[in-house]
């Protein structure tokens, strides 16, 4: 991995005079594959607008190759690709779609060769779409076609806004296929915005976690956002959809967001030892995934309608027997909850 592709400093972006990106400092490495979780809202998109060079920050700067560079300067114009949420292909032919970018650059060389290629590596016979226009496509052809027409401009940086959402199922995995070739193939920098987090945990080399504009950390945080009520004892609580409760100290107000860092769990036959301050909720276990970059074990359990997220050891799964569909307690502390 090599020097920060992109260096990030004081960055904040302004709409209707509220801030919904404020980033102090990121660098991302060249050749990295770096996913961006978060709930909606959150400012991922905003984010890879702003990586993308397509907006100007309100406040702030992004050096690109060590450089600081403005939207659409030419340092960067010809370099980094976005593919927005909304892919918008022409009322024209796959081809045309295709080879735009190219035509724009009047880099018309083996043209059709390279249309083909592109196609190819999103899984889609050129003899068979190459014609045909961008109506007669279904929702995940469309979305291949958007990023082969990125493709074929063999971009440094990547970037990817929730690539596979409401698609299909076979479209998502050449989509998620197609983007680590280029990786593998040209170095291509990727930044993935992606609510499948067992995908960007198993391919990035780090997860960045976007909560109401800001950098909260890995991604395994818990984040529980209010209202808060007074509960039982001095404490505060939510109540949620099965009846069960969060219990937090006073919140510093009652709409501010919990951040839960560590949450253990264990199977739910087991009695809960009694602790001062021990919280313990009922779940099931939803997914394991492997974490490419720790080799840790991310857990995700369900409790009521809430998904939370647990780091685990690989010993600790085997030995309490933990799997997908297995109901858990889940525990955590008190006094370790902050406020964000
Ligand atoms: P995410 O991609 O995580 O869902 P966005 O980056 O799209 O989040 O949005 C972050 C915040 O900025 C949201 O509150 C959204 O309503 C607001 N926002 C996004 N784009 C615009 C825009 N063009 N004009 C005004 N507000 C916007």
């Amino acid at each position: 991995m090599g020097e920060p592709l992109y260096f990030i400093t004081d960055l904040v972006h302004v709409y209707r005079g509220q801030a919904v990106l404020r980033i102090d400092r990121l660098d991302i490495p060249a050749g990295s594959i770096v996913g961006v979780i978060g709930p909606n809202g959150s400012g991922k998109s905003t984010f890879l607008k702003l990586v993308g060079f397509v907006e100007k920050p309100t406040a702030g700067e992004i050096a690109y190759n060590g450089k600081p560079a403005a939207p659409f300067a030419l340092e960067v114009r010809h370099k980094v690709s976005l593919m927005p949420q909304e892919s918008f292909l022409m009322k024209r032919t796959v081809s045309n779609n295709v080879a735009y970018g190219l035509k724009i650059r009047k880099d018309l060389d083996r043209l059709e060769l390279r249309i083909q290629t592109a196609l190819s590596w999103v899984g889609l016979d050129a003899a068979e779409f190459a014609k045909r226009p961008s109506y007669a496509l279904s929702g995940g052809e469309a979305q291949r076609v958007a990023l082969a027409a990125r493709l074929i401009l063999k971009p440094e940086v990547l970037l990817l806004d929730e690539p596979t959402a409401s698609i299909d199922a076979l479209s998502a995995q050449l989509i998620k296929d197609a983007a680590l070739k280029a990786r593998s193939e040209w170095g291509t920098t990727l930044i993935i915005a992606s609510h499948d987090w067992q995908w960007l945990y198993g391919v990035c080399d780090r997860v960045v976690h976007l909560v109401r504009g800001r950098l909260m950390g890995s991604g395994r945080e818990n984040i529980i956002f209010g209202p808060w009520e007074p509960g039982p004892n001095g404490l505060w609580g939510k109540v949620l959809a099965d009846g069960q409760r969060i219990l937090v100290q006073k919140p510093p107000e009652a709409l501010s967001a919990a951040v839960i860092d560590h949450a253990a769990i264990v199977p739910a036959e087991r009695p809960i030892p009694n602790r001062d301050h021990q919280v313990s909720l009922s779940g099931v276990i939803t997914r394991l995934a492997l974490e490419k970059a720790s080799g840790d074990i991310i857990g995700s359990v369900l409790v009521a309608n809430l998904p939370f997220t647990t780091t685990l050891a690989e010993s600790e799964v085997r030995e309490n027997g933990l799997y997908p569909g297995r109901r858990v307690q889940l525990l955590y502390d008190i006094t370790s909850v902050r406020w964000f």
